[in-house]
């Protein structure tokens, strides 16, 4: 299928996204010259609907492990035997602490993570009542929670307590969920999804690429988003984990996550795309290229259970790029990037330039 790129900009500019061939289509590219179409195009559209500014958001491990649930990509699940840390739920003053340490760091979205299929006892919803409410005092950041299959009453009461955000993912297209997910179905994500959604918070619903899936799953998975009409899509790419079912899989190589970026934001024009787990592992050497590909947003510091690359590093590729850290809502500035975590040595000039070609694939 031709793509006309001139026309997909003017429409993504409009906010509307491709159509499932147009998508379907993107999968085939692989020339360097159709490949910096693609990133040119969605750049020109992440430009003209967010800017240059970067959504940086972190999130504390609240609570690890011993998981009910059975989802392949996890070291969190009772069901395999893995490596990852076990502790039962922190208190608030330690979940508002870690909240002010990422903020210090350029942190402006902050989400607590809890293992489990819902968190739904009394004990613990009073520490994130708890925990809301001091993030929002101390740092004014926007607060987020991941906290499974929430249904509403839980969810009206965190949003009252203090709760923006909403974190669930679908994890992968309906048509290959319960290859990777066997304890719970895609429509208790979607019911989550849509609950958050109908109470008017901000849900931060995407998936894990790279478990196995075709191109035509992750064009289904990103129709689907469209459809829940979800606000950020966090992108996740596999770094498989010792002990879980997956665990030496690596299907993605740098090109493909930067073909799965920009399909997610030709699909998706208006929407926050961040870049979460996985980031440093997949995209390599090619991070440099994550926002031209589309993505506005970046998670920073650790992921659950693996680390992250050093802040420092973001925040010079940020500043190299000649973008900017997005304010919280209620700040009418960005806030400065604080001089102890800018990296040392580094040269913003020395990635300045218009990125480079993309090698062609496999190389
Ligand atoms: S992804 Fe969440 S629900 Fe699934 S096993 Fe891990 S902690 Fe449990």
């Amino acid at each position: 299928m031709h793509l006309d790129w001139h026309d997909i900009i003017a429409r993504g500019k409009r906010g509307e996204g491709l159509a499932e061939a147009e998508a379907l289509a993107i999968g085939a590219l692989s020339s360097p010259e159709d490949l910096d179409a693609l990133l040119d195009a969605a750049d020109a559209v992440r430009l003209h609907h967010k800017g240059r500014h970067v959504n940086t958001c972190g999130i504390t491990n609240a609570r690890s492990g011993r998981c009910p649930e059975r989802c392949n990509f996890c070291s969190q699940s009772a069901h395999f035997q893995t490596e990852a840390p076990v502790f039962q739920t922190k208190d608030a003053a330690t979940i508002a602490t870690e909240a002010r340490q990422a903020f210090e760091q350029g942190v402006r979205e902050f989400s607590i993570v809890m293992s489990g299929r819902a968190v739904e006892r009394e004990a613990d919803l009073a520490v994130l009542e708890d925990a809301f409410g001091r993030i929002r005092a101390e740092t004014g950041m926007q607060t987020c929670a991941s906290l499974g299959l929430l249904r509403k009453p839980t969810l009206e009461r965190l949003k009252a307590a203090g709760m923006q955000s909403m974190h669930h993912n679908l994890e992968t297209a309906r048509s290959f969920h319960d290859q990777i997910v066997t304890t719970h179905s895609y429509d208790d994500e979607v019911e989550t999804v849509r609950a958050a959604k109908e109470l008017g918070m901000y849900v931060c619903s995407g998936g894990i690429f790279g478990m196995g899936e075709s191109w035509a799953q992750r064009v289904e998975l990103a129709l689907d988003l469209r459809a829940l009409d979800v606000d950020s899509v966090p992108i996740n790419f596999l770094n498989a984990r010792p002990g879980t079912p997956l665990e030496g899989r690596r299907d993605l190589d740098p090109t493909d996550c930067l073909k799965i970026i920009a399909m997610l934001r030709l699909v998706l024009p208006t929407k926050d795309l961040v870049v979460c787990g996985g980031r440093d592992s997949n995209l390599l050497d090619e991070q440099r290229h994550m926002f031209r590909a589309g993505a506005n947003g970046v998670m920073m510091g650790n992921y659950l259970t693996t680390a992250g690359q050093a802040v420092a590093q973001d925040h010079a590729l940020i500043e190299a790029l000649g973008m900017s850290i997005r304010p919280p809502p209620h700040q009418p500035h960005p806030p400065s990037v604080p001089p102890a975590i800018r990296a040392e040595g580094t040269d913003p000039g020395a990635l300045a330039d218009r990125p480079a070609l993309l090698a062609p694939p496999g190389t």
